[in-house]
């Protein structure tokens, strides 16, 4: 089977993102490979533990990419105290054709297209892909999944993520996909207090809040944070989108803050969050191709949570736009040549800068690895990439073996998902599939 055949059988998405599936990424005309190591949010050390534990099966999983694509090299971009923590220079050779190279401790690092032009010196043009300058992306974790299952045929079951935040002591964990959040947190003595607190999937800038006593482990869960209400990284969570555009026009005082701030502006996208604040609420009539611009926007929070000193979240002013377009299906078109503005090397925010501003510095320490758990009862979600959800294959009651495939990939971009654990199954149509694991 050929490796792109592999990666979509073996159910691979995007291990920290949206939830892309990996195959699909796999395109002619790329000439480098660059591994996303940076891991830019605040307290989550998921890859930072990956690559001390499991170096050489990453290196084998970018390995089988350059193989497959025909690519001439790999750039393995960390952040500085990665490379430190592994014990290697910036431009380390770390195998035939796979370079070392060491990114600054900035946020967002992570972000595609800061990362392309930090580690290459390209600048994706606004509203292309990565492929388009000769690049693919992919997550630490997706290679080391890539690895298993070329290696060790081994599907996509586990997960690898953090537990952080104000808890006594910080985890990293490998558990099954499925796993129910509240066992977890139980299994690690990690108590959440009854009020004051909100969990969060994902870090303190990015993640999304999630009901911890209904929520499980996805494939694209890099981390479960627990932080105090009262923390910036929880209040911006719960900015209200409509309130924040009618404030907008009034509040806002053209300082330009925000887009002096932003890193997309920075690299030179047409992206103006000044603009869309000050003509929030009838943009879309009088300068369309701005508002058309609302999807180069990364949702990196920094024009709200660090630039504007008026309290106004020109993020979630844009995001309402981005759902509105989104609705039309509606794509950014407009400039694409573009150059980074000089001033971008002094303007990128130290990451303890931003931790602190996110109120999370506090809570950030070095988790320690627990390991591999295995638990008695998985939820597997159908929809947990992007594209159509998966198809059960399984039917109630029926008992399946750990690896079995228990749902297809569907017509067009999709995935199959695989069990966990052993145990009988439970089918939710178009929902999910429940394994419960049967006592001998
Ligand atoms: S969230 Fe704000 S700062 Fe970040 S990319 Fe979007 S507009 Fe720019
Ligand atoms: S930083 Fe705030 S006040 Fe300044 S232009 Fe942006 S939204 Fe307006």
């Amino acid at each position: 089977m050929e490796l792109k055949e592999i990666m979509k059988e073996a159910g691979i998405v995007g291990a920290g993102g949206a939830g892309f599936p990996s195959y699909a990424k796999l395109a002619d005309g790329a000439d480098v490979l660059v591994i996303n190591g940076a891991e830019c949010e605040p307290l989550l050390y998921t890859d930072y533990i990956l690559l001390q534990k499991e170096l050489p099966m990453v290196l084998a999983g970018i390995k089988a990419v350059l193989d497959y694509a025909k690519i001439p090299r790999a750039l393995l971009c960390v952040k500085e105290h990665t490379a430190k923590c592994l014990r290697l220079a910036d431009d380390t050779k770390l195998a035939e054709r796979i370079i070392l190279k060491t990114l600054p401790d900035v946020y967002p690092m992570g972000d595609e297209i800061s990362l392309i032009y930090q580690a290459t010196g390209r600048v994706v043009k606004p509203g292309n892909l990565p492929i388009t300058a000769g690049v693919i992306v992919y997550n630490v974790e997706t290679m080391y999944n890539v690895a298993a299952m070329s290696k060790k045929s081994e599907p996509l079951t586990m997960k690898w993520l953090t537990v952080a935040g104000d808890i006594p002591e910080p985890i990293v964990v490998k558990v099954p996909i499925g796993t129910s959040v509240a066992e977890l947190f139980e299994r690690n003595s990690i108590i959440i207090p009854e009020e004051g607190y909100t969990v969060l999937d994902g870090g303190p800038s990015m993640g999304k809040v999630i009901d911890p006593e209904r929520a499980v482990i996805t494939k694209t869960t890099k981390g479960l944070l627990v932080l105090p209400n009262d923390c910036e990284a929880v209040i911006s969570k719960f900015i209200d989108g409509e309130k924040s555009v009618a404030r907008a026009e009034t509040a806002c005082c053209q300082c330009t803050r925000c887009t002096d701030m932003c890193p997309r502006a920075l690299l030179g996208y047409p992206l103006e969050p000044h603009k869309m604040v000050r003509t929030a609420k009838q943009a879309a009539t009088v300068m369309p191709e701005m508002v058309l611009s609302a999807t180069l926007c990364c949702g990196c929070g920094v024009c709200e949570t660090l630039a504007c000193c008026q309290g106004i979240s020109p993020k979630a002013v844009i995001n309402e736009y981005k759902a509105l377009l989104g609705k039309n299906k509606m794509r950014y078109v407009g400039k694409t040549e573009v150059s980074p503005a000089v001033e971008r090397e002094y303007r990128m925010i130290p990451s303890e800068r931003w931790a602190s501003v996110l109120g999370v510095a506090k809570f950030d320490k070095v988790p320690k690895f627990v390991g591999e758990q295995s638990y008695s009862r998985v939820e597997i979600l159908l929809r947990q990439h992007i594209g159509a959800p998966s198809v059960p294959c399984v039917s109630d009651g029926e008992f399946v073996q750990k690896g079995d495939k228990i749902a297809e990939a569907a017509e067009g971009l999709s995935l199959p998902q695989y069990a966990p654990i052993s145990g009988k199954v439970t089918v939710f149509d178009g929902e999910k599939i429940v394994i419960d694991k049967v006592n001998e």
